[in-house]
């Protein structure tokens, strides 16, 4: 789960890293006040859980209060990177003499974390990555011994940062293991004409295995970066939001990936996937069906139920009951096969729902729901 912009500088605040006065509103009006608190000149800023807000024209500069209410309604509501703007941030401009990028991530293949860094900060750093990557130093951070002072001087002087930022890179530190982050990033971290280190941006990954014990965030923070996956998160369903134009049910993550795979071979792109798991009941697979169903990008639904614990028919059972209840608009293919398969089909043949086919191979279903989303 990734925190908003708003949040993440809230956490750095509290730990003592300097950001710019700021504050949060979804008004124009109360943008306005705001500007004219913090001193009439603000950086109106869309709070969106995605990176290059700046290069898509959610970070702009408004001169005074006035410009602020008008630069925030422009702002609110328009669409940067997929993502709805609920909210701006107004914060006080910053001098910039330098723009530095600082980030701890986990390296998962490692069992370690990476401190990268990088003294050419800003919207083109991975432009500087791929360019010239010995501008980005990487510096693995052993998670039990944290970042020390000795390490941060390490990661300072390997990046050709300011002693400065030695301190903000412990503090950083701190931010990733009080809130239990995956990833914290600062970019740009920045030095200011008058000689202070500040965070001009960041974000900030939970850990959702950790989600229990952070709760401060509350419904906002549990946010997911889309609806559905927070509708499906709330029936306790794993759904995964693509952007192609079928949408995929299967039970078992192996299954889910191999059907995935399936469908793009015959030439269609996935629009979603939500693995039902093992317990395919009647009320999953309605719950599941309505998720994937509500999804406009999808043109059509491959249900891929391979009967196991949960037999065939029980799981035609919830396919008919979803019918019902879901009223689908669109047709599905439905292929059944393992445990009772044979009573499954039959529970479906006799349900007879015109939007409703089946397949009795994995292949056919797949190249069937690809015709019937593209053509
Ligand atoms: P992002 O594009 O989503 O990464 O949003 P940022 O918050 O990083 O803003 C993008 C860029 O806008 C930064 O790299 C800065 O160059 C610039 N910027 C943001 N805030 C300020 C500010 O207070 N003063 C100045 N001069 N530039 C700013
Ligand atoms: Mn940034």
């Amino acid at each position: 789960m990734d925190l908003y912009e708003h949040q993440a500088r809230q956490l750095f605040e509290e730990h003592g890293i300097v950001v710019p006065r700021a504050e949060v509103t979804d008004s124009p009006k109360r943008a306005r006040e705001i500007a004219r608190r913090l001193g009439g000149r603000v950086v109106v800023k869309a709070q969106v859980k995605t990176g290059g807000r700046g290069k898509a024209g959610g970070v702009k500069l408004a001169a005074d209060p006035a410009a602020a209410e008008l630069t925030a309604r422009q702002i609110l509501g328009t669409d940067i990177k997929g993502h709805t703007v609920g909210t701006v941030m107004l914060a006080q401009p910053v001098d910039i003499a330098e723009e530095f990028y600082v980030s701890y991530v986990l390296d998962r293949a490692a069992g370690r974390f990476l401190a990268i860094a990088s003294a050419q900060g800003g919207t083109e750093i991975e432009e500087v990555a791929a360019t010239r990557p010995e501008a980005v130093a990487r510096i693995p951070v052993d998670p039990a011994e944290g970042v020390t002072s000795a390490t941060a001087a390490r990661i300072a002087e390997a990046a050709g940062l300011p002693p400065r930022t030695v301190d903000v890179l412990v503090r950083l530190w701190e931010v990733l293991t009080r809130a239990d982050a995956l990833l914290v990033e600062v970019n740009p971290l920045v030095r200011t004409g008058d000689g202070r280190i500040m965070a001009l941006d960041g974000k900030v990954t939970l850990d959702d295995n950790a989600r229990f014990r952070q709760t401060r965030w509350g419904a906002e923070g549990a946010a997911h970066d889309d609806p559905l996956e927070e509708a499906a998160a709330a029936k306790g369903l794993n759904y995964v939001k693509l952007d192609g134009e079928v949408g995929i049910i299967g039970n078992g993550a192996g299954l889910v990936m191999s059907t995935l795979d399936v469908v793009a071979g015959c030439g269609a792109r996935p629009a979603n996937f939500l693995d039902i798991g093992g317990g395919a009941s009647a009320q999953v697979m309605s719950d599941g069906l309505s998720v994937i169903l509500s999804d406009p990008a999808v043109k059509s639904v491959f249900v891929n139920v391979f009967g196991g614990i949960t037999a065939c028919d029980a799981v035609a059972d919830g396919i008919v009951r979803a019918l019902d209840t879901v009223r689908p608009t669109k047709p599905l293919v439905v292929r059944l096969d393992g445990n009772n398969a044979a009573r499954g089909r039959a529970i479906l043949d006799a349900r007879a729902h015109p939007l409703v086919e089946q397949a009795t191979t994995m292949d056919g279903a797949a190249s069937r729901v690809a015709r019937l989303a593209t053509t």
